[in-house]
């Protein structure tokens, strides 16, 4: 059921002892949204734990309170009386989902979001889910420290790109500010955040060798296979290297992250990649969408670049 902002807060209000999840495949958004949320709600007496049924990327690491997040273990239960996701509708947050069936709240901005029978606060124009956390902080009378305005401001940043993505709006902006009247220190956030490895280096040099332009030039992609992509961590970025390409309205890269799981990431200019994206079983924004695919990496690239050629067409 969509519910307004005013009643999540009552919702959390009325919960002691709250589970807090975000999306597998974790982004600033998912950690800064969920370690915020924790921080806040244990400010207001509540007992509140983050669980991530995934490896989080090293430069996500830094946020204020990361060694507290859990991941679940086989078997294990968690006493809770609500069930707070973030930043994802239900079906991504592997086996959190076990740990507990308190009822669920989940607050989110994508527009795929069609979550069925939970309470869902779903704000498609929030650039980040951090932006919908921030006001549900205020709602709820919660002081904003450093460590949550530094977690916010981590959110934000990732999914705007640094605030140069369309979906930055002015409140974007004024909630990055007054962040920053909170403590936040803005190139902490970005040296961190942009911080590569060697061998994310050598592994985007790896992927720009494999690019290949499609349709005129409206379409470029890259692709990692699994004896190139195990070599490093991440491969946060790489796509904004060929986004970038003047022709270009659809970027995509494709990492096979073991072997027949096809890791697929779009970003684009005007087409819609969240409808391409969810026709392959993922979802996202109408600029920043992705997917997983299980089969070869050859026939995923088949098949993403039909399904793109059929994004052009609607
Ligand atoms: P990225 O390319 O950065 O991994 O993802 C871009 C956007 O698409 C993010 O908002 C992310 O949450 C969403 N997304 C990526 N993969 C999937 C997926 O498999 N399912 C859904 N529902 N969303 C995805
Ligand atoms: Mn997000």
């Amino acid at each position: 059921m969509l519910i307004t902002l005013t009643d999540a807060a009552t919702k959390i209000r009325a919960a002691n002892k709250i589970l807090i999840t975000a999306h597998i495949q974790p982004d600033g958004d998912a950690i800064g949204s969920t370690l915020a949320a924790m921080m806040i709600l244990r400010s207001l007496g509540k007992n509140a734990q983050v669980f991530i049924d995934d490896t989080v990327r090293r430069n996500l690491q830094v946020l204020p309170h990361f060694e507290e997040i859990r991941r679940p273990v086989d078997g294990e239960t968690f006493d809770a009386d609500l069930l707070l996701i973030l930043d994802t509708s239900p079906d991504r947050i592997g086996n959190v989902s076990k740990l507990t069936d308190a009822p669920i709240l989940n607050v989110d901005h994508h527009v795929t979001n069609t979550s069925e029978g939970v309470d869902l606060y779903d704000e498609p124009k929030a650039a980040a889910t951090c932006e919908i956390i921030y006001k549900l902080a205020r709602e709820l009378g919660a002081k904003i420290t450093p460590d949550i305005a530094t977690c916010l401001y981590a959110g934000l940043a990732t999914d705007t790109g640094f605030f140069q993505f369309s979906n930055t709006q002015a409140d974007t902006l004024a909630i990055a500010a007054e962040l920053i009247r909170c403590g936040v220190s803005p190139n902490f956030i970005s040296e961190q955040f942009e911080m590569k490895t060697l061998a994310e280096v050598r592994g985007l040099a790896a992927a720009l060798n494999s690019l290949k332009i499609f349709y005129d030039g409206k379409v470029a992609g890259m692709t990692l296979d699994h004896a190139t992509a195990k070599k490093f961590d991440s491969t946060e970025g790489f796509i904004d290297e060929i986004r970038v390409i003047d022709t270009v309205d659809v970027a995509f890269l494709i990492t096979e992250k073991a072997p027949n799981v096809c890791r697929v990431s779009m970003r684009s200019k005007g087409v819609n990649v969240s409808k391409i994206a969810a026709e392959l079983g993922g979802g996202g924004h109408i600029r920043a969408a992705g997917c997983t695919l299980k089969m070869p990496l050859a026939d995923a690239e088949k098949i993403l670049i039909e399904a793109i050629g059929s994004g052009f067409a609607n």
